[in-house]
Parts: C-alpha cells; sequence; structure tokens
C-alpha cells in the first residue's frame, strides 16, 4: 500500500517537473522579438536577419495574394501583440486597405507604432497602364540588390526594438547579405549569355519590372497588378500582339496566380508555359522556392533555361 503510494507521489512529481520544463520553454519563446510580416517572402527575409532572436508570424498564406486579404482573428491578434510589425509598402498591401485598417484596429497606426516599410531607400518604379498610371510598382524584391536593401532595414529595425542583440543582427545579415550578393552576380551573367533579342519573360501579372531593370530581360504581360480586372479580353489580346510581333517563344505562370489566363494565350498562340516562377509568395516548406534565396534562384535558373531550350 505504502509502496503504490510512493510510485504515485513520484509520478506526480515527474509531471510537475514536466511542467514546469515545458512552462520554461514557453517564457524563453515570449523573451524572442514578436514579429508579423505581411506575407512570406518578408517572413524569410527578416528570419535570416532575426535568426534565433525572434518569433516571426508571417500573414498573408503561402501561394496567396497578398495585394488584397482579409486578416483572420490571429493576425489580428498577433499584430496588436507584435514588438515589430514589418510591410512591404510601395503600393503592395493597398488592396482593400486590409493593412491599413489592421495598423488602425491593433493600435498600431501612430507615427511612434513600431511598424517598418521595408521597401525604404528603394528607387520606386511605376506603373504605366491607363487608370494606374503614376502608382508605384510593389514588386522590387524581384532585384536581388533591393533584396538586400530590404534586409538591412530589417537588421536596423530590429536593432531598434531589441539593441541588446545587435551583434548578433549585424553577424546574421553580413552573412545573408553575401549569399544574395553571389545570386545577384550568378543572375546578370546568366542573362547576359542570352542573345539579346530572345530575353523576353512573358508572365501573367507585369511583376517583372525591377527584375527586368536589374538583368536586362524584357518583360511583357497581360495585366500590370493583380486587381479586379485581370485577364480581361482586350488584355490577353495585347499580349498575343506582342509575342507575335516580338516572336516570342516560351510563356510563365505565377505559383500565386490561376494559371487560366495564360492557358489561354498559350493555346491562341502555339507558344508552349516553360514553368512556374515565384512572386508575390515563396514555395511551400520543403519545396523549391520556400526561402527568398531559393525562389530567386528558381526564377532566374527555370526563365534562363527554358528561353534557351525554346531558343530560334
Ligand atoms: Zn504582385
Amino acid at each position: 500500500m505504502k509502496t503504490t503510494y510512493l510510485i504515485f507521489l513520484g509520478g506526480l512529481l515527474t509531471l510537475l517537473l514536466v511542467a514546469c520544463g515545458g512552462k520554461d520553454v514557453a517564457d524563453n519563446d515570449s523573451e524572442k522579438v514578436q514579429v508579423v510580416t505581411t506575407y512570406s517572402i518578408l517572413y524569410d527575409i527578416v528570419k535570416n536577419v532575426g535568426g534565433d532572436q525572434v518569433e516571426v508570424h508571417s500573414m498573408v498564406a503561402i501561394g496567396a495574394n497578398p495585394h488584397e486579404y482579409d486578416p483572420l482573428p490571429e493576425d489580428v491578434k498577433k499584430t496588436a501583440d507584435a514588438d515589430v510589425v514589418f510591410y512591404n509598402g510601395l503600393n503592395l498591401e493597398a488592396g482593400n486597405s486590409w493593412f491599413e485598417k489592421l495598423l488602425g484596429t491593433t493600435g498600431k497606426s501612430g507615427d511612434d507604432a513600431p511598424v517598418f516599410q521595408l521597401s525604404k531607400g528603394v528607387e520606386p518604379m511605376y506603373l504605366t497602364t491607363e487608370g494606374n498610371e503614376g502608382q508605384e510598382d510593389p514588386h522590387a524584391w524581384l532585384d536581388i540588390e533591393n533584396g538586400i536593401k530590404y534586409a538591412e532595414n530589417a537588421r536596423d529595425a530590429l536593432i531598434k526594438v531589441d539593441p541588446e542583440n545587435k551583434d548578433i543582427y549585424e553577424k546574421n545579415t553580413k552573412e545573408y547579405i553575401n549569399n544574395l550578393s553571389d545570386l545577384h552576380k550568378k543572375a546578370k551573367k546568366a542573362f547576359a549569355d542570352i542573345p539579346e533579342d530572345e530575353r523576353y519573360l512573358i508572365t501573367s501579372e507585369g511583376a517583372f519590372k525591377y527584375f527586368s531593370d536589374a538583368y536586362k530581360i524584357k518583360a511583357g504581360y497581360i495585366w500590370e497588378i493583380n486587381a479586379e480586372n485581370q485577364g480581361s479580353p482586350e488584355q490577353v489580346r495585347q499580349v498575343i500582339d506582342l509575342i507575335n510581333e516580338k516572336d516570342i517563344n516560351v510563356l510563365f505562370v505565377e505559383t500565386s496566380i490561376d494559371p487560366r489566363s495564360m492557358e489561354t494565350v498559350s493555346r491562341e498562340t502555339g507558344v508552349p508555359i516553360g514553368g512556374e516562377v515565384f512572386t508575390d509568395s515563396l514555395g511551400k516548406p520543403g519545396k523549391e522556392g520556400d526561402t527568398y534565396l531559393g525562389m530567386m534562384k528558381w526564377n532566374i535558373e527555370t526563365i534562363a533555361e527554358q528561353i534557351k531550350e525554346h531558343s530560334k
């Protein structure tokens, strides 16, 4: 009888210790800087800079469109509790004003709020199609040199809210920028090797302005920016004219966009879709393109290889 009681007591003690252990881990986590990012690409850049010091919640799901979004109850809670919030800016999170409204409802809209625009310092490019003229094009991250600016901005913001770990953020950022710089150089070389009149990149959304400028490849699209009016007959006709006029031999689709419009263009022109590229989202965890570096590497290789393969 006495032994059973002791075993029971021992069991209880073990349970208690396990429970305490669990709580310790939870406490450590809450000591981390609590970060919210608007979409997956920023999530990955901030993770690379912040490392183990940060816990990051990303709002727009992988594979979804960050131009428009309806925050979930979890997003609202995490944003209200966040030590830092990162967004792209340049007119990205502007559709249905979802981000601005979120900052308002979570008390993060004041001038002193810890909300940082990662594209700060980037030279903006502008939309040109009717009705959009003069608006900033958000897709700056598709030029890796801009991605480097994003990393530096993330570093500076994290140092501001967590100065104790300044050295760690600086070290992480330096290593990360080295890797990004290497890929930027490789990208320039990959496209320089292709004859200029074959360097054409056709996608559904015109997300490649910055990419096009950085890597000297012309970009064409069905619609200029994700909005309500996507893939109208007029837009489809215009891109078909461009494909015929420039004798373009391969098309691309984005992982975060419904491929049906591009499939129509492919059927009508007889030009094949050469592959998928990443624009507004990372790939799924464990798959190709599941980091910013990985998605850029994938894009560069896929585009260069497909153009070469379908060369005249
Ligand atoms: Zn986009």
